[in-house]
């Protein structure tokens, strides 16, 4: 049987429209140009804000002062978690060194860079987990200068609990600045930071094309569109946990594409029906980011067997897949594509979104292709190194004259030359 579609998304999501790179070329452009002033400009233009950008100490206390103690206990639970599994990232980085040839000595070593910049997401939502995930990993892999940025609300500033958040797991230095002017601000240097090496953290549209263009002058983790998350179900799913997973992918935003991907029939039509009813019930915001995510981007796909199901979710390498049928173990084998996987009812995408320790920073818009998302190795540099005795020039040297006179490289030939030449003298290697 050839896939059907029960339900077909109305639109495609598009996060690059070229009004919106118009508009963060210049902003960047102002801000290169204008500095510290200029990005206050538009924090006040886009954010209403006009206090202090750099959090002093005291301003840091005073916020976590506001956290309420079980929220406080929260945040430390979900950090342990991504702290440990960033440390179990970080033990597979291995520094290697190997003979490649007698004498010859060849190594790889990881480097964390010295300067990340996390970008926390605080317009629509306060993303408090995109301070635990993006902080705790860069300071496990062990940058030596880590600064958060989110932007703040009208007169109050950052959220207190994004503030506490990226104080325990491990900011130096935390900024109220949002958007273009905050990723703007640390790759520049502004305020005082030390300009940053890499930028990480989700954002919206300003955001992700911001990273776009500054890609290459610094580096960054992925360019983030819209969320997207794909469940697939079985005969045996519960409808009801299926709708609500979906839709609570659904409110991340008008645009956030949903998929359902099942082999029956009756459990696709119930969670049809369940999923705008579930919609209904949510607060305002969340229910009008929803209902337009489900109404325009949302797909239902029956497929004959799980062969076609695995099949359809690796060709839509989703940022998150949920599985929700029989033999977690067939599925973990099979599937190939996604940014990250939640096996069985008993997980879900939220857990990971905000404690598990899996990071949230996922590959969207397909990315999960050729990527995954961010780890500690997205901060560290995997440099090589070689060194070699005399006597193991003979042969390397040899090799290296041959080829670069073939290259027409005759300076390249002649480095191995002088070599040879002082090694080895008297000796002819023609
Ligand atoms: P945001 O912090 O990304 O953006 C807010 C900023 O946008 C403001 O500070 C403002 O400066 C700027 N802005 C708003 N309108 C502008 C305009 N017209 N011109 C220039 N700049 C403008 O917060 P958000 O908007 O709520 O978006 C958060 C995004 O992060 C969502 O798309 C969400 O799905 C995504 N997210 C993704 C993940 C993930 O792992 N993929 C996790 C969390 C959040």
């Amino acid at each position: 049987m050839a896939r059907e579609y029960l339900k077909k998304a109305a639109l495609t999501p598009k996060s690059d429209a070229s009004s919106v790179h118009d508009t963060v070329v210049s902003i960047l452009n102002d801000i290169e140009e204008g500095g510290d002033a200029k990005a206050m400009e538009y924090a006040a233009k886009f954010d209403q804000y006009e206090g202090n950008v750099l959090l002093t100490d005291e301003e840091i206390q005073a916020a976590i002062a506001l956290v309420p103690e079980k929220l406080k206990q929260d945040i430390q639970f979900a950090h342990d978690n991504v702290r440990r599994f960033a440390e179990l990232q970080k033990s597979t980085v291995a520094n290697v060194e190997m003979e490649i040839q007698p004498g010859f000595v060849a190594g790889q070593k990881a480097i964390p860079v010295d300067a990340a910049g996390c970008y926390v997401p605080g317009g629509r939502y306060s993303h408090i987990a995109s301070a635990i995930m993006t902080v705790t990993t860069a300071k496990v892999a062990g940058c030596k200068h880590i600064t958060a940025c989110s932007p703040p609300r009208p007169e109050v500033g950052v959220a207190p609990a994004i503030v506490y958040a990226a104080h325990i797991c491990g900011a130096d230095k935390i900024m109220a600045m949002g958007g273009v002017q905050g990723v703007a601000s640390m790759t520049f240097g502004l305020f005082g930071l030390p300009k940053a090496n890499i930028l990480v953290g989700p954002g919206n549209q300003f955001v992700a094309e911001a990273k776009r263009i500054l890609f290459g002058r610094v580096g960054i983790d992925m360019i983030a569109g819209p969320t997207d998350s794909l469940i697939l179900a079985d005969s045996g799913a519960d409808a009801h946990i299926v709708a609500t997973d979906l839709v609570s992918q659904a409110e991340h935003g008008y645009n956030s594409p949903v998929w359902l991907v099942t082999d029956d029939r009756a459990l696709a039509q119930e969670v049809m029906t369940l999923v705008p009813q579930l919609i209904d019930d949510l607060p305002e915001l969340n229910r009008d980011n929803a209902a337009a995510a489900w109404r325009d981007y949302a797909e239902v796909i029956l497929c004959a067997d799980r062969e076609e199901m695995a099949a359809t979710s690796d060709e839509y390498a989703p940022e998150h897949l949920t599985v929700q049928a029989e033999d977690l173990d067939w599925w973990l084998e099979h599937l190939t594509c996604y940014g990250s996987l939640f096996l069985g009812e008993e997980t879900t995408v939220s857990y990971g979104d905000k404690a598990t320790g899996t990071n949230h920073v996922l590959p969207t818009s397909r990315a999960a292709n050729y990527t995954g998302g961010l780890s500690v190795h997205k901060y560290m540099k995997i440099v090589t190194w070689q060194r070699a005795t005399r006597e193991a020039s003979k042969d390397v040297a040899i090799a290296t004259a041959r080829i670069s006179r073939l290259e027409g490289m005759e300076g390249h030939a002649r480095a191995a030359d002088v070599r040879l030449a002082k090694y080895f003298p008297g000796q002819n290697f023609d």
